[in-house]
C-alpha cells in the first residue's frame, strides 16, 4: 500500500489513513479533526490502534470520567500536549453532565446492564461527542494555524431533523474560531427539539427554519458547501471556511470509544462481571458510529465477545449483516417511532469493512462505487465471515418497540425510550448466555409523544387525543411523569417553556437563500 509509516515517525505521533487509499501520507490527528472528510471522499482511521491490558481497562475505575477519556486520547497518541488533553477532556466531561458518572449504568437484572448516554446537555447520546470534538476542534483549528497551515476560522453548518442540531449548537457554542448554524424543517421537528434549538444561548450560534422538509435542509446545505464561489466569498471577507462536523469526523468517533472501555472497568469495579470475563453490548444503530465505536473498544483490548446491531424498521445494516449484501436500490426510507436511527446510508460502516477487509481502500473504493452507481454491494466471502465472527443483527417493528417500553416499565419500574427500546427488544432475540450491555442513546423524555402511545397502547403514529396533543411538550412529559412516577426530567427538557426564544426566522431551502442568511449572520 502507499501509505508511509515515516510521517507518522517523523510527527512522533499516530497519524491517519484513509480509507479509499487515496492519501500518500497519513496525517497527524488535529488534520484529521479539521479535515472531517478525507481528500477523495474517504474516512480517516487511525495507522495503529494501542492495546490496553486488562488491568489498563480496570484502572479506569479509579479515575473520574474526564481522566479516562485523557487517558484513551493520550494512548492514541495525538498530536496535542498532554497537558492540553487533561484541560479539553476537564472541559468536556464536567458538571455540563448531570451525573457524576457522565454516562452510568443502571443493571435491571445481574445479566442485563443499561448504559445511559444520554445525561449530557441535551439528553441524547450525541453529547458524548459533541461535548467533546469541539473543544478538540478549537484546539486542532488553533494549533494549525500557529504552525501557519491554516489561516482561516470555521463556520459549522448542519442541516437536523431533531437530534444533531441541538447537541452541534451545545458543543460548539463559546468554541473559539468557530461559529455554527444550524437548519431545521419548519414544522417537521417535535415542540422539544424546536424549542430546544431556539433557545439555545451564546454569541456564535445560529439556528433558522427551513421551508420545507428534512430532505430539503440537507439539499440546500450540501449545494451551499458545493459553492465554490461562495466559498471563495467566505474565505476572502470573512476569513472563514464552511465545515460540516458531522458523525464521520474521527474527532466523534473517539469519544465513543471511551465508554465502551469505561463501562467494561465500571461493571468489574461494580462486582457485576469478573475482570476477563466476556460481555456482548447491543447499539441501537443508524449511522453505525456507536457500535463501530464498541468494535474499536474491543480490539483495544475490552473483553467484548459480540456486537448485537439493532435496527429498526430501516433495516438495511440487518440485511446487510445477515448477508453480505448492502442494498438500497429498492428501499423505501421509512419513519419510525425511532426517528435518529431512520437511514439508509450508513456512513460509518466504511471505516468498519476498511478494518475488517485488513484496510484493503481499493475493496472499499470499489464497494462504495457500486453503492453510488448502483445502489448495492456485496463484499468478498472473507470479509463477510469476519462480519459474521463480530456482529449479529436484528430489526424491530415499531409495534414491538413500543411494546418493549411498556414491558420494560411494568418488569423493572425503568422507563426507557423508543431507540433504548429497539436495542432492548434485539437484545432479547440475539442474546446468548453472556452479560448484555445495552447503549440507551436518549432520555425518554426526548420522545415523550411515542412514549405516551406505548404507555396507552396507542398505535404506532396513532393521533394523541386531542387534550394531549394540545399539550405543549414539556406538559406532556409533566403528564408522563405523573402516571408513571419517573419525575426525574433533566432540567434542561423541563424548564423550556420557559426560557426566552432567541431564534424567530424561517427561510426558504435554496442555496441563495441559505448564502444570504449565512453572510448576515457572519456580518453580524
Ligand atoms: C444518532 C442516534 C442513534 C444512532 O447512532 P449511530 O451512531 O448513528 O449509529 C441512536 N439513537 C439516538 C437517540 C440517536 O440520536
Amino acid at each position: 500500500m502507499a501509505y508511509s509509516l515515516d510521517r507518522a515517525e517523523h510527527f512522533g505521533q499516530n497519524g491517519y489513513l484513509d480509507t479509499r487509499g487515496v492519501a500518500e501520507t497519513a496525517v497527524p490527528f488535529t488534520q484529521a479533526v479539521v479535515d472531517g472528510l478525507a481528500q477523495g471522499g474517504g474516512l480517516y482511521v487511525p495507522e495503529a490502534l494501542p492495546t490496553l491490558s486488562l488491568d489498563d481497562i480496570a484502572a479506569l475505575a479509579e479515575m473520574p470520567y474526564a481522566q479516562r477519556a485523557a487517558a484513551l486520547y493520550k494512548a492514541f497518541n495525538i498530536d496535542l500536549p498532554d497537558e492540553a488533553i487533561d484541560e479539553l477532556m476537564a472541559r468536556a466531561y464536567g458538571d455540563n453532565f448531570d451525573d457524576a458518572a457522565i454516562c452510568p449504568i443502571t443493571s435491571l437484572d445481574e445479566n442485563t446492564h443499561i448504559l445511559e448516554l444520554w445525561h449530557g446537555p441535551t439528553s441524547a447520546f450525541k453529547d458524548m461527542a459533541l461535548q467533546c470534538l469541539p473543544h478538540f476542534f478549537g484546539a486542532s483549528a488553533a494549533k494549525l494555524r500557529e504552525e501557519g497551515t491554516l489561516d482561516n476560522e470555521f463556520m459549522i453548518l448542519v442541516a437536523t431533523s431533531g437530534d444533531t442540531g441541538k447537541a452541534a449548537l451545545e458543543g460548539f457554542k463559546g468554541v473559539e474560531g468557530v461559529s455554527i448554524g444550524v437548519l431545521f424543517p419548519d414544522g417537521g421537528v417535535s415542540d422539544i427539539q424546536r424549542k430546544q434549538m431556539v433557545t439555545t444561548t451564546g454569541d456564535n450560534v445560529q439556528v433558522w427554519a427551513v421551508r420545507g422538509n428534512f430532505d430539503d435542509c440537507q439539499t440546500g446545505v450540501k449545494r451551499t458547501f458545493a459553492d465554490e464561489a461562495f466559498a471563495r466569498h467566505l474565505i476572502e471577507d470573512h476569513r472563514i471556511a464552511l465545515s460540516s462536523a458531522n458523525s464521520i469526523n474521527w474527532g466523534r468517533l473517539l469519544p465513543q470509544v471511551v465508554y465502551y472501555l469505561s463501562s467494561y472497568a465500571e461493571l468489574v469495579a461494580a462486582g457485576r462481571i469478573e475482570l476477563g470475563d466476556p460481555i456482548d453490548v447491543c447499539v441501537p444503530t443508524g449511522n453505525f458510529g456507536n457500535i463501530l465505536a464498541a468494535w474499536y473498544a474491543k480490539q483495544i483490548g475490552a473483553p467484548i465477545e459480540r456486537l448485537l446491531c439493532a435496527s429498526n424498521d430501516n433495516r438495511v445494516l440487518t440485511d446487510f449483516i445477515n448477508t453480505g449484501t448492502y442494498d438500497i436500490s429498492d428501499r423505501e426510507f421509512i419513519l419510525t417511532s425511532s426517528p435518529s436511527m431512520d437511514i439508509l446510508v450508513s456512513s460509518n460502516l466504511e471505516r468498519q469493512l476498511f478494518e475488517l477487509t485488513g484496510r484493503d481502500g481499493e475493496a472499499i473504493s470499489r464497494w462504495m462505487a457500486d453503492l453510488n452507481e448502483k445502489r448495492r454491494f456485496r463484499i468478498d466471502a472473507d470479509t463477510f465471515a469476519r462480519v459474521r465472527e463480530n456482529f449479529s443483527a436484528d430489526s424491530i417493528d415499531n409495534d414491538t418497540c413500543l411494546a418493549t417500553i411498556r414491558e420494560v416499565l411494568d418488569a423493572y419500574d425503568y422507563l426507557i425510550d423508543p431507540h433504548t427500546a429497539v436495542a432492548f427488544a434485539a437484545a432479547q432475540n440475539l442474546r446468548g448466555d453472556n452479560p448484555v450491555l445495552i447503549a440507551s442513546t436518549a432520555h425518554w423524555a426526548k420522545f415523550g409523544d411515542n412514549v405516551y402511545r406505548a404507555l396507552h397502547g396507542l398505535a404506532p403514529h396513532e393521533a394523541l387525543p386531542a387534550e394531549v396533543a394540545a399539550l405543549t411538550g414539556c406538559e406532556l412529559n409533566g403528564l408522563i411523569a405523573e402516571e408513571t412516577g419517573k419525575d426525574q426530567i433533566p432540567a434542561g427538557l423541563a424548564q423550556l417553556d420557559a426560557m426566552e426564544v432567541r431564534f424567530t426566522e424561517v427561510i426558504d431551502s435554496g442555496t441563495e437563500a441559505i448564502e444570504e442568511a449565512t453572510d448576515a449572520f457572519l456580518s453580524r
